[in-house]
């Protein structure tokens, strides 16, 4: 594959670059302190278009390739890491999963609302199930023209203003993987409420809460896909939904970087500047080479993607393994450079060490990639 980044995601990130540095950049502590992102910033960037990269032109989105979308999401973390991970669970969770997996009703359905300033949502985990997405005790009962849901979904990002969520329910619980199925649930519907909202480590401006679900009537066209089908859909939304938590990952190390470059030759020890030490110097060469092995792994993933390759999962593992570890590796590492200023939350650093940390768990965790590339070797 060429490593050259294509015109289209050369310009996005340049339209991205300006907008994260006049609305994002000096906010996003604040947002971090508030544990929100106000109103007004998530309308611009829908307005810009960041929500709807991924939807068809023909349903009203910029319908972009994967790697420009990951270059998106990239620069949107490295400016704060929560308004990321908000842009990204709308594309590559909500949107791809009606756009990849559904018929052409419930895509014509939504898309365009969606593409219009609709949120999206992805109700996947529970209590008692996460990495074993086989556990989930949500179901759907098949009423003739509808269907009731009755579950509680756990760690719902973007819930708190989403207006429709993906939820994944049992519509038969005792045939295995062909017994989940996906639907789109609109927030406004007669037996959904919403838990508090989490006070997070990280990532903290991002809204993450429970859904309730107490016989909820869906009608029978928002099913994704056949009935059955949810097991498939989830794991291969999750092909994209990896992409770009990698690609947020790639961003919050580039961020800690680039702070710890700065700090490295301004902070004076010894009568002059830090950067002078072989010691700081080492740090900084290993942490910018991890940064550009694992935006290689993201961009190869998203590549793939773009490609038209369906089988993708050990690529899109990869990626987010290797990122996210990185990242959290990097953070630290800028944090140790910063010494005693790293720790307080004047400097940014500290915001990257407790951003980069969820990266490694959700959308599968460490070990659940490792899991993923590790079958998949011994199968072939
Ligand atoms: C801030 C945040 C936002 C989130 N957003 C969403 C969202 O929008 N939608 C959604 O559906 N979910 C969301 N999640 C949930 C997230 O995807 C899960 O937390 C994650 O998949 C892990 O599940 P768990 O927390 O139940 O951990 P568990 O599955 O209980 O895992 C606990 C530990 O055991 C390990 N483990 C589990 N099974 C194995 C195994 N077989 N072999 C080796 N190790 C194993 C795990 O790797 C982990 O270290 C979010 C979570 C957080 C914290």
């Amino acid at each position: 594959m060429s490593f050259q980044l294509t015109e289209e995601a050369l310009d996005m990130r340049q339209a991205t670059r300006e907008f994260t540095e006049k609305r994002v950049y000096p906010n996003a502590e604040e947002w971090d302190a508030k544990g929100e992102i106000p109103e007004d910033v998530i309308k611009e960037a829908q307005e810009l278009g960041f929500f709807s990269v991924l939807i068809p032109e023909k349903f009203g989105g910029l319908e972009l390739e994967m790697l420009t979308y990951a270059v998106v999401i990239e620069e949107l973390s490295a400016a704060s890491a929560g308004l990321g991970i908000t842009v990204s669970v709308n594309n590559s969770l909500c949107i791809e999963a009606i756009n990849l997996f559904g018929g052409d009703a419930v895509r014509e359905k939504y898309l365009p609302k969606i593409a219009e300033g609709w949120i999206g949502a992805y109700c996947l985990s529970e209590a008692g199930a996460g990495t074993d997405i086989m556990s989930i005790g949500a179901t759907a009962v098949d009423k003739g023209d509808h269907y009731l849901l009755t579950g509680n979904k756990l760690w719902v990002t973007n819930a708190g203003f989403a207006d429709v969520f993906i939820v994944f329910a049992k519509t038969d619980p005792s045939a295995g993987r062909k017994g989940l199925s996906a639907f789109v649930v609109e927030a406004k519907s007669e037996g959904l409420s919403l838990g508090k909202k989490e006070n997070k480590l990280g990532i903290r401006c991002s809204d993450t809460r429970e859904v309730i679900l107490v016989d909820v009537k869906v009608p029978k066209e928002n099913i994704i896909g056949a009935e059955g089908d949810g097991f498939k859909t989830a794991v291969g939304i999750l092909n994209g939904g990896r992409i770009g938590v990698g690609a947020q990952a790639v961003g919050i190390g580039m961020a800690a970087l680039n702070e710890a470059l700065k700090y490295s030759q301004e902070r004076e020890q010894f009568n002059q500047p830090i950067s002078n030490f072989q010691a700081i110097q080492f740090k900084l060469a290993d942490m910018a080479t991890r940064l550009e092995a694992s935006r290689m792994l993201v961009y190869r993933a998203a590549a793939l993607k773009d490609s038209g390759e369906k089988f993708i999962h050990r690529e899109a593992s990869m990626a987010k393994l290797f990122a996210s570890q990185s990242a959290n590796y990097i953070a630290n590492e800028a944090l140790q450079i910063h010494g005693g200023y790293g720790y307080i939350k004047e400097y940014a650093v500290e915001r990257y060490f407790r951003d980069a940390r969820i990266t490694e768990i959700y959308e599968g965790t460490t070990e659940a990639q490792l899991m993923v590339i590790s079958r998949d070797l011994l199968r072939s």
